[in-house]
């Protein structure tokens, strides 16, 4: 454990829970607008399970426009996993446990500042 109390990490659950379902009824809207009928006829088979369902819309529809959000989706999904697990609030690369004013704005964080702000490094180096 990353020192995390078990209240926090309930705290942090439920932040992730309602930001996961808010971030799925946008992505929900936006799909809504850009497949038509053919969305509708996928959501209607899925709405039991929309866990899954989430997965495999945004598995079937490689639509550009859901890029942030699906990446953020996946982030928390990973993050709930990782409060599973009782790895949540420690670094994925260092395994140093990520600063808690990191995990109050940004509560999917899976690096800690430093592995972060030199993955971003990497990524601009290779990007272009
Ligand atoms: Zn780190």
């Amino acid at each position: 454990m990353a020192g995390l109390s078990p209240e926090r990490l309930a705290e942090v659950k439920d932040r992730l829970l309602s930001r996961k379902r808010n971030l799925w009824l946008e992505v929900k809207d936006q799909l809504k607008t850009s497949i038509g009928d053919g969305y509708q006829e996928m959501l209607a088979t899925a709405r039991d399970e929309e866990d899954q369902a989430t997965v495999s819309l945004m598995a079937e529809t490689s639509l550009t426009l859901l890029g942030p959000k699906r990446q953020e989706l996946e982030a928390i999904e990973e993050a709930l996993q990782r409060l599973e697990t009782g790895s949540y609030g420690l670094c994925e690369v260092c395994g140093q446990p990520i600063q808690p004013k990191r995990l109050e704005i940004m509560p999917e964080a899976s690096l800690c500042r430093d592995c972060a702000s030199q993955r971003e490094k990497l990524a601009k180096a290779t990007g272009r």
